[in-house]
């Protein structure tokens, strides 16, 4: 059976590349390939370039209310499209259907809403000096690229297109080359939705694509979503041409569970924090601090609640609460942090295995696992390990663990449950990270700005401040009387 081959998409269209190169898409569920991918070569990299610049002349010359008007049409089309596209995300990510069908697409669209409804509300301001007065403007920043993670390939593309669009930029996009069908989805529906040719283009391959994007002096702006390694060559790179950045990376997030928690609450949040999208998100409380006094109630009800509920299997199966890892390398990853736990002396509660479920039994998939006996010095306490890998750890003082949490060189997210609610504020102000949870955990609504502390991040994605990062501001001195000049 002959699969499909993807073009790159550019001003408007697919554009054939010149070298041929492509790659190749596997489904991690199947291990089968689904489809081809053409890789932007020089040929398709010129005509991005050319194709952004004109479509930023266009885009920036409308006025935000018919820049609004024309995303809000592309956020009715993803809606219209919700259950197509969340079965793109599915085939192309391995995780639930039954998330994808409720989050992937809604939360992207929530993101171009939000920004549709305030690019029109971007005000300058005035103010006299004297006779004179000076006045701003808010202008776009011209050509911006996006690099996407491929844990949520689609809902990144929105995250990141919905503010650059709405402040009247054009975008060169460049989704993971494990994830690269959501994307072009998001282009097909720009286009549909009226939004100008070359406002948004999609350039597809690897790391060589990637730096190009961040080398390429046209480009004014990066914003990237993947690991912190790849994150510092992102900022490297776009320092050449000084391009702003915004950067969103890993974590290794801390939930603190203080003894007058709801332990039930704060085990569901746990293992929404760790196994939901087989524990693929970067704001994952991998580390859980329990204190002494709930910790054998919360390990008793973690391990039945985990033994019990999971379904792991064939991701399009609406039942199924557990889909694959990305690949079989992430997979191979995953389980090698699982031994390394062994080996340096943590104890396993549950899981710690591959799985091979019978509707998917080619499926790159991993146990749902959590340690207990953590220290906080152990490798799966430190690192990231981006799977359904969950460390527990007890803690009897409240400073202590505080400083446990921070000790850490990232800072992405952390949670605190407990209903004092003067303990609840007071830890969580202490704790360095820029997304933090009360009684709840990972929610992330288009109105909240998020991004990382430390090494998890620069800038904010979302919420009413992440408009000024894809714009710059003109100042304007207006003189009203004759200059005094000593010439
Ligand atoms: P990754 O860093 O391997 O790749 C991310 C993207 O960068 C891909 O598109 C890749 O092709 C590209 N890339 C690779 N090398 C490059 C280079 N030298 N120059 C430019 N681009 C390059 O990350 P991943 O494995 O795709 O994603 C998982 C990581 O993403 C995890 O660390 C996770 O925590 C992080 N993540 C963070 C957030 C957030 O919002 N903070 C969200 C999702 C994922």
């Amino acid at each position: 059976m002959t699969t499909p081959v993807y073009e790159n998409f550019i001003n408007g269209h697919f554009l054939k590349n010149q070298t041929g190169d492509t790659f190749a898409v596997k489904n991690p569920a199947t291990d089968e390939v689904i489809y081809h991918v053409e890789i932007a070569d020089e040929f398709i990299q010129n005509a991005a370039i050319e194709s952004a610049k004109q479509g930023f002349a266009a885009w920036s010359a409308m006025t935000p209310i018919e820049r609004s008007r024309i995303l809000l049409k592309a956020v009715a089309i993803l809606r219209e499209r919700n259950d197509e596209l969340a079965k793109v995300e599915v085939l192309d990510t391995g995780k639930p259907w039954q998330e994808a069908e409720c989050v992937d697409v809604e939360t992207g669209a929530d993101v171009i809403e939000y920004f549709a409804g305030l690019a029109p509300a971007q005000v300058g301001q005035q103010q006299m000096v004297g006779n004179d007065f000076y006045y701003t403007r808010k202008e776009p920043l011209g050509i911006c690229a996006g690099i996407g993670a491929w844990n949520y390939p689609l809902q990144i593309a929105c995250w990141k297109s919905g503010p650059a669009l709405a402040a009247g930029n054009a975008v060169i996009f460049k989704p993971s080359e494990e994830t690269p069908l959501g994307a072009i989805k998001l282009a097909e529906i720009f286009i549909e939705a009226g939004v100008p040719a070359g406002v948004f283009n999609v350039v597809q391959g690897a790391a060589e694509v990637g730096q190009w994007l961040t080398a390429n002096p046209n480009i004014e702006k990066v914003s990237f979503t993947g690991e912190v390694g790849t994150g510092k060559k992102v900022m490297a790179s776009a320092a050449g041409s000084l391009k702003d950045v915004t950067m969103e990376l890993g974590g290794k997030s801390p939930l603190l569970v203080f003894d007058d928690a709801d332990v039930s609450q704060a085990v569901s949040a746990a293992m929404l924090g760790n196994f939901y999208t087989q524990g693929e998100i970067c704001t994952n409380c991998t580390r859980i601090y329990v204190h002494k006094n709930v910790y054998q109630q919360f390990i008793d009800e973690l391990k039945t609640r985990t033994e019990q509920n999971i379904i792991a299997g064939d991701p399009m199966d609406p039942e199924v609460n557990l889909g694959a890892l990305i690949s079989k390398k992430h997979q191979e990853l995953v389980l090698g942090y699982i031994d390394k736990g062994i080996q340096e002396g943590a104890t396993l509660l549950t899981g710690g295995k591959a799985l091979s479920p019978a509707s998917a039994p080619n499926g790159y998939f991993v146990e749902p696992t959590v340690f207990v006996d953590c220290k906080d010095d152990m490798t799966i306490v430190k690192e990231e390990i981006f799977g359904p890998v969950m460390s527990v750890l007890v803690f009897d003082d409240e400073d202590d663990v505080i400083q446990r949490a921070n000790d850490t060189h990232l800072g992405l997210a952390a949670g605190v449950f407990t209903k004092d609610i003067q303990l609840a504020h007071r830890v969580i102000h202490q704790l360095q990270a820029g997304i933090c949870w009360i009684n709840s955990y990972g929610n992330s609504p288009a109105e909240m700005p998020v991004g990382g502390y430390k090494q998890s991040g620069i800038g904010r994605e979302n919420g009413i401040e992440t408009l000024d990062h894809y714009t710059q501001t003109k100042s304007i001195y207006v003189g009203m009387s004759n200059i005094e000049s000593p010439f």
